[in-house]
């Protein structure tokens, strides 16, 4: 029975071992391979220490000092086993402490675990470069992330990421030699690369002796490369570029390497695409901005240019009324006073519009501006027109802001003027507060007036559009055009509420990033 037992340790393919007075008493077939021996017996009295890797020794030897001196540790731990050849191998091992008579013994089963733990980390990368290719701002860092994840994984050898560029592949990064010249590869040479891009698989050549495509530089390549593994970066469902890697050795990558690469450059490509559309947006965005200031600047140089005139028609309307006046029957000085009164209307048309074409333009620098003093000054500003229509206008709190003081000025203005001017209430009311969102203040500026039909909303911010025909109410038609600029510049919007008969409500918001905020 004692016999057959022994031959089931002896074949067990799990690492059997026995120290017994700090030297290994027993050693299983398994166990001598494990460390590197061809059999057993060389191992029979040596200490388990010499078979520790460096960077684990002190940690091991403490386990198990500890257990001789009966401390209980954890009976199970993972740790690298150093062979006689030096190379590392990680184990797990279970350790039961025994007696032998009047001595303790301690049994060991270990077992190889290294391709346990290489997936692990390959899935640990895996999920740590997919967030870190997801942050990468340019094509230079998602390829040295990608690099550094494969030569973390992979261990050293030949590696390098290229895209095809004026009809040549184009290696932008690589580790080791130069192999092919400048980093630039023909596409019309024979090349295993260019078959993973020209077929848009990945070729993974366990004996690049036996592969008429491997590429042979013309100078001979600085060192035979005899396994190779090309998968290619597939953009929109065009193969644009390449992760390549080759070894010295033959067989240096299996199928399960591929899988890993190809996931990586699956990842790649989504990172570039990421970073396509985010330049493409930032591209859009600079040229609207561009043809917006070409508008302004437009606008501006126009207005200004059409002043000369209409100050010449002004002029020579007055003198014409001044020194010809008493020659003119009726209809004439009806004729030239609606000459006038055309021109003086122009002249406010023309100041609306190089109103307009100022916002936005920096020519005050940003301030901290108490909203509460701006309404104050707007009030104290009216203050005739106000008592005269018996005007009310109520301000709740309203923060103090960094932003351009002129401007908030200005759109305040707007809202309140205008809340009190399409107003036909016995006693028409203007009420301004603010409502702090979590990541933006909204105004609110409320009025009692004659309110304004759904219909009109697209209408209304538009310049130059009026919804009163008629000219009961005075005005250009700039006002809300110039506040929608203004809450824009500011980085936030505009809209209205509005109920006819019963009156409207303005609302405009500033995002709180927008200026340093003071809350007091
Ligand atoms: P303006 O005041 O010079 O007419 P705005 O651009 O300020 O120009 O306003 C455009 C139009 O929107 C106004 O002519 C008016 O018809 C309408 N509107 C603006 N504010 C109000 C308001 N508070 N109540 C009702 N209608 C308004």
């Amino acid at each position: 029975m004692l016999s057959v037992l022994y031959q089931f340790l002896e074949n067990s393919p799990e690492s059997v071992t026995m120290v017994l007075n700090g030297k290994y008493y027993y050693v299983n077939q398994s166990a001598s391979e494990l460390l590197g021996y061809p059999a057993p017996d060389e191992v029979l009295g040596k200490e388990p220490a010499e078979f520790i890797a460096p960077s684990d020794k002190a940690r091991v030897m403490g386990i198990i000092n500890g257990l001789a001196m009966g401390e209980t540790h954890p009976l199970r731990y993972e740790f690298k086993l150093k062979r006689v050849d030096e190379t590392e191998v990680e184990v797990e091992t279970y350790l039961k402490i025994i007696y032998v008579g009047e001595n303790l013994a301690t049994l060991a089963f270990t077992r190889d675990i290294s391709q346990r733990k290489m997936y692990e980390r390959r899935l640990e990368a895996l999920h740590n470069i997919s967030r870190d290719l997801g942050n990468a701002k340019s094509l230079q860092e998602t390829m040295e992330i990608t690099l550094n994840t494969i030569s973390g994984l992979l261990g050293f050898h030949w590696s390098g990421i290229g895209f095809i560029d004026d009809g040549v592949l184009r290696y932008y990064l690589r580790t080791g030699d130069d192999r092919y010249g400048g980093g630039l590869l023909q596409l019309n040479s024979p090349s295993i690369t260019l078959r993973a891009i020209k077929t848009g698989r990945a070729q993974l050549v366990k004996d690049t002796r036996l592969d008429p495509d491997y590429y042979k530089p013309p100078n001979g390549p600085p060192k035979a490369m005899l396994s190779e593994l090309s998968v290619p970066i597939i953009i929109d469902g065009v193969a644009e570029g390449i992760i390549n890697i080759e070894g010295e050795d033959l067989n240096a990558f299996n199928e399960n390497d591929q899988k890993l690469i190809e996931t990586l450059a699956y990842h790649v490509a989504s990172a570039v695409i990421n970073i396509r559309s985010r330049e493409n947006i930032k591209r859009n965005l600079e040229e609207l901005e561009r043809s917006n200031r070409d508008l302004d600047d437009y606008t501006y140089v126009v207005s200004h240019d059409l002043k000369a005139p209409l100050r010449t028609i002004k002029s020579f309307s007055t003198f014409l009324s001044e020194d010809y006046g008493h020659l003119l029957d009726d209809p004439g000085k009806d004729y030239l006073h609606r000459i006038a009164s055309a021109a003086t209307n122009m002249d406010h048309l023309i100041e609306d519009l190089l109103l307009l074409s100022r916002v936005g333009r920096k020519f005050t620098e940003n301030e901290e501006v108490n909203l509460n003093e701006v309404l104050e000054e707007i009030k104290s500003d009216q203050a005739a027109m106000l008592e005269e229509r018996n005007c009310r206008v109520i301000v709740g709190k309203l923060p103090s802001l960094r932003i351009q003081r002129i401007w908030a000025k200005q759109i305040f203005s707007n809202l309140v003027n205008n809340g009190l001017k399409f107003n036909e209430s016995q006693s028409p009311t203007v009420e301004v507060s603010c409502i702090n969102e979590a990541d933006r203040y909204v105004f609110a500026v409320k009025d009692n007036g004659i309110g304004i039909d759904d219909k009109y909303n697209s209408k209304l911010f538009k310049i130059f559009e009026r919804l009163n025909a008629g000219g009961k109410y005075e005005g250009t038609g700039a006002g809300l055009a110039i506040s929608k600029k203004i809450a824009e510049y500011f980085g936030g919007e505009i809209w209205v509420e509005s109920k006819p008969g019963v009156g409207s409500t303005f609302f405009f918001s500033v995002p709180r990033k927008a200026g340093e905020v003071k809350e007091d």
